[in-house]
């Protein structure tokens, strides 16, 4: 039955038209749906947030992957990712045979068991051998895991919910510690149109621990206000400048990463460049 379904979230929404609900699930954490739609593919939504559509998910899991990827001095050999429980980060990671081993700390289990169940074209990053499935939440593991990765992306929900410590001072710190000399991180920095606090903030922690940091923005229609941001920090080199570059067969993989793309994503409306240089 059709059933147009709405993301509401600061005053405005988003509505997609969807023709069969597939999955409808409370958890301890959080509300799990999954819809089939009229033009976008599937539909994943965590208490009423898009979280991924079929139509553009491509855009923002290859950035999310590839901006720290590539913006890391050394070749980076040991990943973890924190939240994506859909696996759309992992199946980018998975392109890459120079990462010897892809952890990944989901904090509810149910979101890894229905994206498997319903969204077999994202979760098919968890088919990958180098693969590492823990579930807990992603604050506490990185303080357990000091000195520990050469990249860490943070795939995380909003800051409502138990995304809240992923936005945090120490976290910030906590993500600083888990890397290894030349580690980079990527997190997940909403949209400097809907939640230019949020965004402004995360900006403010990463300068606070890193030497070279920025907020890259990614197109991506599905979420409100059609833009998202991906906070990129490191201490070595400058992250706005790739440092490797996809060879021909990666590139082909690759429907949104380029190295073009990568430099051009720093660059930012001035608006959004002056909100981070407060
Ligand atoms: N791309 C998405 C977005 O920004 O809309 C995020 C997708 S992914 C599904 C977000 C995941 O973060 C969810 O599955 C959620 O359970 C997980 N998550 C939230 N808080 C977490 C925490 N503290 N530790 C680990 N995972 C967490």
């Amino acid at each position: 039955m059709e059933r147009w379904v709405s993301e509401v979230n600061a005053g405005w929404g988003l509505t997609v038209k969807t023709t069969q609900q597939l999955c409808d699930i409370q958890t301890p954490y959080q509300h799990i749906e999954i819809f089939e739609t009229v033009n976008l593919g599937h539909l994943m939504m965590l208490d009423g947030i898009v979280q991924l559509s079929s139509y553009d998910e491509f855009a923002y899991h290859e950035m999310m992957a590839n901006l720290p990827f590539y913006s890391c001095a050394h070749l980076p050999e040991k990943a973890l990712v924190i939240g994506g429980g859909d696996g759309g980060v992992l199946r980018e990671l998975g392109k890459h045979p120079e990462l010897k081993s892809i952890d990944i700390c989901e904090i509810d289990g149910e979101v890894i068991k229905a994206a498997r169940e319903f969204l077999p074209e994202t979760a098919c990053g968890y088919d990958d051998e180098r693969v590492h499935i823990h579930v807990g939440d992603g604050s506490l593991f990185v303080q357990e895991h000091p000195g520990s990765y050469d990249i860490i992306i943070v795939d995380s929900t909003d800051p409502a919910g138990p995304g809240e410590p992923l936005f945090g001072e120490a976290f910030y710190g906590n993500l600083k510690k888990a890397l290894k000399p030349g580690g980079v991180i990527g997190t997940q920095a909403e949209s400097y149109f809907l939640l230019p606090e949020i965004a402004q903030r995360v900006v403010k922690f990463a300068g606070t621990f890193f030497k070279s940091y920025g907020f890259a923005q990614i197109h991506v229609p599905t979420y409100p206000t059609g833009v998202i941001g991906c906070c990129v920090a490191s201490d070595e080199g400058d992250v706005r400048e790739p440092k490797r570059f996809p060879d021909e067969a990666m590139q082909k993989k690759l429907r949104y990463y380029t190295p073009e793309v990568h430099r051009g994503a720093f660059m930012l409306p001035g608006f959004a460049r002056e909100l981070f240089e407060k």
